[in-house]
């Protein structure tokens, strides 16, 4: 059992806790990360790592805003990552494509490159000759895409590695193995109790543990969030020889510098169930040589499966009623690439409500 002060305790060591807890902890703050495993172990150890919004938004809406926000975040984040953890995190934007397999999808995706580019989305339409130069490998037959140059891919696991040193030498205090059962706002402050019998004292804290958000007891309903299962699976391959990011229908392809290529996915609504499927891994498998068997084999090295935090209404970002909690949970299929402006935003807005409080 341990107990703790902290000015802010994390409940939650994916992506999003731990970009949180490294700029409050930059910021001069005492931070206490607690995760119920390790640190990157759950979804943003599972995730593609892909950061497209031009593949998941074609309308103006909050989100889309956010999204963008986040992409053109990405680079200095990346960068000062790096810097501060002297680890190079995988991060590229080499543009992503947006398959079309039938002349009717070719002409949807035109118009919605139209109105993508109103909306500020950078992106070109791409015909069949050209589209087989930039991927020489693609064997589906295709009528075109929409090209997405300043979108790209980052390893995840890299990224959660790197920021377990940043937040290090931050000075964040990291306790794994430590699942958070209650929340008790009391005087503008919270008590953060732990399975093990601990109490964390602390001025805020945030909730930001993916899937598992809402089976922690905040006293007050929190906003839903469930688990989303998806497959993927994963190719040792030659460096460079898929120079894209792809995507077609519920099939897409990612490569990292090094060559190692992830192919997903699906979407499962089981709950917390682990086991690997052998038929949506074999399934993903066929779809993925289908599409590009230049590139891609027949049978994958890996498998694995991870759990997104889905949510009907987008993330929970932001405080909760007047308490001294913070949600940051529900970034669903895109919590990689809505890292650095979640983490922006919301280690902003408990750093303001420190200072107003002590105004
Ligand atoms: C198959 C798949 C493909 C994906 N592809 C992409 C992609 O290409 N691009 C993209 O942007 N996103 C992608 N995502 C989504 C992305 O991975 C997630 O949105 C993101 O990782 C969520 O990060 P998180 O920190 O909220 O959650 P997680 O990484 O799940 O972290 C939550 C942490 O909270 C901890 N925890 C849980 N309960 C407690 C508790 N009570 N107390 C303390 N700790 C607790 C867990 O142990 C865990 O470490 C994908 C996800 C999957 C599964």
């Amino acid at each position: 059992m341990r107990h703790g002060t902290a000015d802010i305790v994390i409940i939650g060591g994916g992506i999003i806790g731990c970009s949180i807890a490294w700029r409050l902890a930059s910021a001069g703050r005492r931070v206490i990360l607690c995760d119920a495993g390790v640190l990157g172990g759950e979804a943003s150890w599972a995730g593609a790592g892909m950061l497209v919004p031009g593949s998941e938004y074609s309308r103006a809406c909050p989100e889309l805003t956010f999204a963008l926000e986040s992409l053109a975040a990405w680079p200095g984040f990346a960068a000062q990552l790096e810097r501060e953890s002297d680890t190079s995190i995988d991060f590229e934007l080499c543009g992503a494509l947006e398959l079309a397999g039938s002349p009717a999808e070719f002409e949807k995706l035109r118009t919605l490159a139209t109105t993508q580019r109103r909306l500020g989305i950078d992106c070109r339409v791409v015909e069949a000759q050209e589209l087989r130069g930039m991927v020489p490998g693609l064997t589906a037959p295709l009528e075109g895409a929409v090209y997405f140059p300043k979108e790209g891919q980052v390893d995840p696991r890299t990224v959660t590695a790197a920021l377990r040193i940043a937040c290090q030498r931050a000075g964040v205090e990291i306790r794994e193995h430590t699942r958070v059962t209650r929340l008790i706002p009391r005087d503008g402050a919270v008590s953060i109790e732990s399975s093990d019998g601990g109490v964390i004292e602390a001025a805020r804290a945030v909730i930001a543990a993916g899937a598992w958000s809402n089976l922690i007891d905040a006293g007050v309903r929190l906003p839903r969030c469930f688990p989303v299962r998806g497959h993927l699976i994963g190719y040792a391959l030659s460096a460079g020889s898929l120079p894209h990011v792809l995507r077609f229908h519920h099939t897409y392809a990612v490569q990292r510098r090094g060559g190692y290529t992830i192919a997903g996915t699906s979407e499962e609504q089981v709950g917390f169930d682990r086991t690997l499927d052998p038929a949506t891994v074999d399934g993903i498998a066929a779809r993925a040589h289908a599409l590009a068997g230049g590139i891609i084999p027949a049978v994958a090295q890996d498998a694995w499966i991870g759990f997104r935090p889905g949510a009907k209404r987008g993330p929970s970002l932001g405080r909760l009623d007047d308490t001294a909690i913070w949600l940051a949970y529900g970034h669903y299929r895109n919590g990689i690439l809505l890292a650095p402006a979640t983490a922006a935003r919301i280690a902003g807005e408990i750093i303001s409500s420190l200072e107003s409080r002590l105004a």
